[in-house]
């Protein structure tokens, strides 16, 4: 999906800009400059001043003219002060208002029903899994795959399998906690396989940068399901380390996965889910469904949806297939056609959300540990550490931005599907001490 940003006003509203390219980026979209060659439109509009309001007016009438074709989707003050008006403007596809910004690539993939598939089903980035942030850094630890899922381009794109030292991620992890970062997330291509190539595991890095650093909260990005090790289980004792996995499903129906040359198969899958949930209670298991997949039959479809709907799961992120030019999977028959690919995507994407309303709910009453990385004394903003979305209000007076505090949860929002609740037991103290901590 080709796509071109436009801004109108100041300087945060450039900083937003910035901040959805690198998020439609990351998914697999690319930018163009030229509004008439792209598939999506998006403006940022202002409202300052009646002239800015005009302007931003003006704005969104040029692009449905230059563009047709192109869905339109408008954000910024003007139209968070004039949602209706701004709707109905020709060619207006979608309002996020601001209070949504922050999720816009989100909400527009999913409103607009945009998702493509990533290069790889494993980088947290490409599958906006982790939303990036001051708290947070990405790790790469390894790259390259073994592997050969036929839908797969990046055995071709990356090569062998290559792990990083050990000490050089513990370094840097240290670097990262001194300057501030409070939760560090190993990423990889395969990161199920580091240390093959030099006589270490998974689970022995992580055992190592529990035991050298002091980063208050490491998680791992996303993990092939098959390659989970017996070892990785007792690590979860440590409060440390978060308890949650993305474990890339992709189908749950086993002749997809034969066809997608998968290495686990729903019986497989089913165990692991189990053993995951029974060693470590408070687990949330998310994954990534491809709908759609070449040769994909109704009974097919079927399965994965009683799959997903048996697992319950904690979030899903699902793709529409998309060939990949080079790819095994590019050449099988039977393309499912858009608008079913459509039908399937929006249907898992109802169920996903009922799964997640059904997750939150068992927290309410909970008192749980937040990593607050947004927000003001209004309202805070942060991840639980099974990383489930929390607000909260409370601690007057005090930045608790970068710190982690714990939260009694009493309401959901069913709209943003989050958590809210009031801070417990916040104090003052520099920025980056933790306020409390343990396991949600
Ligand atoms: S395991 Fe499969 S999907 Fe994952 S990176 Fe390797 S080839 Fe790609």
């Amino acid at each position: 999906m080709r796509i071109h940003l436009k801004t109108l006003g100041c300087r945060l509203n450039e900083a937003e800009m910035e901040s959805w390219s690198r998020g439609f980026q990351a998914r697999g979209h690319s930018l163009t400059e030229a509004a008439e060659e792209a598939d999506l439109l998006v403006v940022n509009t202002c409202a300052v001043t009646e002239e800015a309001v005009r302007k931003s007016r003006k704005l969104l009438n040029r692009s449905s003219r230059l563009n047709p074709n192109a869905r339109l989707v408008v954000s910024g003050c003007y139209a968070s002060l004039n949602p209706d008006t701004a709707a109905v403007i020709e060619g207006v596809d979608l309002v996020v208002s601001n209070q949504q910004k922050e999720r816009l690539v989100e909400i527009v993939e999913e409103e607009l029903d945009l998702r493509v598939m990533p290069q790889s089903a494993l980088e947290p980035d490409a599958t906006g899994l982790l939303g990036r942030g001051r708290q947070r850094a990405f790790i790469k630890v390894q790259d390259g795959c073994r592997y050969r899922c036929s839908f797969c381009i990046v055995t071709l794109a990356r090569g062998d399998e290559r792990s990083r030292p050990a000490e050089e991620i513990v370094a840097e992890i240290n670097r990262l906690h001194h300057q501030g970062v409070q939760e560090a997330v190993l990423t990889g291509v395969h990161i199920g396989g580091y240390g093959d190539d030099c006589g270490s595991s998974i689970a022995e890095l992580i055992r190592r940068i529990l035991q050298e650093t002091a980063i208050p909260r490491l998680r791992i990005g996303s993990i092939e399901p098959w390659d989970l090790p017996d070892d990785l289980w007792p690590l979860f004792e440590n409060s440390r380390f978060m308890p949650h996995l993305h474990l890339p499903l992709q189908s749950g129906s086993d002749s997809v996965l034969r066809r997608m040359a998968r290495r686990c198969r729903s019986d497989e899958y089913r165990r692991l889910v189990t053993l995951a949930r029974e060693r470590v209670p408070e687990i949330n298991i998310t994954s990534d469904i491809i709908v759609g997949f070449p040769g994909e039959t109704e009974a097919e479809w079927q399965q994965t949806l009683d799959f997903v709907n048996e697992i319950e799961f904690g979030d899903l992120h699902i793709f529409a297939y998309s060939p990949r030019h080079g790819t095994k999977a590019a050449n099988l028959p039977g393309a499912v056609n858009r608008e079913l690919k459509r039908q399937r995507s929006q249907c898992l994407h109802r169920l996903n959300l009922q799964m997640k309303k059904k997750l939150l709910k068992r927290f309410l009453g909970r008192a749980l540990p937040v990593l607050i990385e947004s927000g003001d004394e209004k309202g805070w903003g942060g991840y639980t550490p099974n990383y489930l979305r929390v607000t909260a209000k409370g601690a007057e007076g005090v930045d608790l931005k970068n710190r982690i505090v714990e939260v009694e949860i009493n309401a959901i929002d069913d709209q943003e599907l989050l958590l809210q609740g009031k801070i417990q037991g916040a104090n003052g103290g520099p920025p980056g001490n933790q306020i409390a901590e343990g396991r949600g």
